[in-house]
C-alpha cells in the first residue's frame, strides 16, 4: 500500500477534495483516527477491537470502516459509533456518518453504489477478497480459550487440526449453542496457522458464503469465486446451519468440499446443531460432514464460568474478587457472550465510580442489565403489530402481498431484529418462510424511512414501549 500523502496537504484538505482519495491517503487518515482512539481505550482493547480496522471509503457524508466480520461490526456499531463520530469530526473537521461494514451484509451492494462517487467500486477489487484480507484479532487464541468438560474435546480437536491440517480429523465438525465459543475456536485455528506462515487459511461465515454466492450469480464472476474457495489449504466455515434456505449455495459448497477433501485440504465446520438436525440439508452433505470427527460444545458448568469471568475481568481491566466472580457466574443468565457483555458493562461503569468497586455495585449492575433486557418474544410482536394495523395474524403470516400487509410485516421484522435474539433466518422462518435477505431489506427499509418520517418513529416508539412493558422475566 502506498503512503505517498503530500506533506503540505492537511487532513481537512484531503477529505474535502472532490478527487478520488487514494489508498495512501486513507491509510494516513486511518492512522490519525486510531491514534486518537488509543486515548480512550486500554491497549488490550485496542488490540482486540480496533487494530484490525481499515477504511473502506470516505464520501462527503460518510466514512465507512471495514471490519473482519459481522460480530466485530455489530460490536463496534453498538458500543463505539458515538466515540468514532466524535473522533472523525475532530480529525476531518466536518461531521460524517460513521458506518461499520463487514462485507457480510447483502446491503453491501447499495453501499457500493452510494460510495461510487469516491470511486470505491470502480477499482474493480472483489469485495470478498478485500474483506478476507482483514486480519483476525490475535485475542482469539487457544490460550485465551478456557477449557472445561463442556468443550474439552472440541478444543483438543481444534488444536490437533491446527497442528497438522488435513491429517488429524477431516472434516472437523463442531456444534453447540450460540455464544459457546465455536467462532473463537475457528479464529484460534486461523491464528495458529497464520503464525506458521506458509499455510493458506480461509475463514468464512456461511452467511458471507451465501451472500457471495448470490452476488456471484449477479456478476457472473465465477472465476474469482471458485479461485477463492479452492486455492487454499484450510477452509474454516462458520455457522453452516445458515445453509438451510439456500439450495444453490449448498450445491456449490458440495463441490468445493469434494475438491478440498480429495486434495487432502483441511475443512473445519461449525453449526448450532449436529448435521442431521440442520433442516433441508441433503443426505449427501450430512454424510460427508460425518466423515471426520463430530464434537459438541455444551454450556459451561459453574467452575468454568468462573474461570472465564476471571480471565475476562483481567482483560477488561477490572479488579474482581472471587466472590464477585462467583456472583456473576451464578446470576448472569445465558451464554458466554452474555457474560462478556456483563463484564464490559462493569468495566465501563467502573471507570465512573473508580474506588467503590464492591459486591453491591456488581449486584446493582447485574440487576440493571437484566432489567434493561426484558425478553420480548416474536409472537408478542406479531400479535401487537397485527392488532394496531387492524389485520389478522394469519393474514400477516400468509403469502399475500397487499400494501396493507407489507408495512406491518416490515415493522414486525424490524422490531424482531431489534428486540429479540433471533437470527435473520429464524425471523424469516417464523414469518411464513421468508429468507434472511427479505428480513434484512425490511429492517433497512424501516430504518431509512424512520430518518424522514416522524409519524412512523412515533408509532414504533409506542409499540416498543408497549412490548417492553408487557414483557418480563
Ligand atoms: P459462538 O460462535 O459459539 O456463538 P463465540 O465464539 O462467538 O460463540 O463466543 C462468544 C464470546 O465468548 C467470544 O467473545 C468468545 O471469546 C467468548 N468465549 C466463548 N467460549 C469461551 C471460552 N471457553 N473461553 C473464553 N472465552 C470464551
Ligand atoms: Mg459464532
Amino acid at each position: 500500500m502506498s503512503h505517498n500523502v503530500r506533506k503540505s496537504e492537511t487532513l481537512l484538505e484531503i477529505s474535502s477534495r472532490k478527487a478520488i482519495i487514494s489508498e495512501g491517503e486513507k491509510d494516513f487518515i486511518l492512522r490519525n483516527i486510531l491514534c486518537e482512539t488509543k486515548k480512550f481505550v486500554t491497549a488490550q482493547q485496542f488490540d482486540i477491537w480496533f487494530s484490525c480496522l481499515k477504511i473502506r471509503a470516505i464520501t462527503n457524508s460518510s466514512l465507512v470502516f471495514l471490519t473482519p466480520n459481522n460480530f466485530i461490526r455489530e460490536w463496534l456499531h453498538n458500543n463505539y459509533v458515538d466515540l468514532f463520530s466524535g473522533i472523525v469530526y475532530k480529525i476531518l473537521n466536518s461531521s460524517r456518518e460513521v458506518i461499520f461494514s463487514s462485507g457480510d451484509e447483502s446491503h453491501e451492494k447499495s453501499l457500493d453504489t452510494s460510495c461510487s462517487a469516491d470511486n470505491v467500486s470502480s477499482k474493480n477489487v472483489d469485495l470478498y477478497e478485500e474483506t478476507y484480507t482483514v486480519p483476525i484479532s490475535k485475542y482469539y487464541s487457544f490460550e485465551n480459550f478456557i477449557v472445561g468438560t463442556c468443550n474439552r474435546l472440541a478444543h483438543a480437536a481444534a488444536i490437533a487440526v491446527a497442528e497438522s491440517p488435513g491429517q488429524a480429523f477431516n472434516p472437523l465438525f463442531i456444534y453447540g449453542g450460540s455464544g459457546l465459543g465455536k467462532t473463537h475456536l475457528l479464529y484460534a485455528i486461523s491464528n495458529l496457522l497464520a503464525s506458521k506462515g506458509t499455510i493458506k487459511t480461509l475463514y468464512v461465515s456461511c452467511e458471507r458464503f451465501v451472500n457471495h454466492y448470490i452476488s456471484t450469480i449477479r456478476s457472473n464472476s465465477w472465476d474469482i469465486f471458485r479461485r477463492l474457495y479452492r486455492d487454499i489449504d484450510v477452509l474454516l466455515i462458520d455457522d453452516i446451519h445458515f445453509f438451510e434456505n439456500s439450495q444453490g449455495s449448498r450445491e456449490e459448497f458440495f463441490h468445493i468440499f469434494n475438491y478440498l477433501y480429495s486434495t487432502k485440504k483441511q475443512i473445519v465446520i461449525t453449526s448450532d446443531c449436529p448435521p442431521e438436525a440442520i433442516g433441508s440439508l441433503e443426505d449427501r452433505l450430512v454424510s460427508r460432514f460425518k466423515w471426520g470427527l463430530l464434537c459438541g460444545i455444551d454450556a459451561p458448568a459453574i467452575e468454568t464460568r468462573i474461570a472465564i469471568i476471571e480471565k475476562l475481568s483481567l482483560l477488561w481491566g477490572i479488579d474482581l474478587s472471587h466472590e464477585m466472580a462467583q456472583y456473576l457466574a451464578e446470576n448472569v443468565a445465558g451464554n458466554i457472550r452474555e457474560i462478556e457483555g456483563a463484564i464490559i458493562r462493569l468495566s465501563k461503569e467502573a471507570k465512573v465510580i473508580k474506588n467503590s468497586f464492591t459486591l453491591d455495585f456488581v449486584k446493582k449492575v447485574v440487576h440493571n442489565l437484566s432489567e434493561g433486557k426484558k425478553y420480548v418474544g416474536i409472537e408478542a410482536i406479531i400479535t401487537l403489530v397485527s392488532n394496531k394495523f387492524g389485520v389478522s395474524v394469519s393474514q400477516i403470516l400468509s403469502k399475500y402481498r397487499t400494501k396493507s400487509l407489507t408495512l406491518p410485516r416490515h415493522i414486525i421484522m424490524y422490531l424482531s431484529r431489534k428486540l429479540t435474539n433471533m437470527s435473520l433466518t429464524e425471523i424469516g422462518g417464523y414469518l411464513g418462510g421468508k429468507d434472511h435477505s427479505t428480513v434484512l431489506h425490511a429492517d433497512e427499509k424501516i430504518k431509512r424511512t424512520l430518518k424522514k418520517d416522524k409519524n412512523l418513529l412515533f408509532i414504533l416508539q409506542k409499540l416498543e414501549n408497549e412490548l417492553q412493558k408487557n414483557s418480563g422475566l
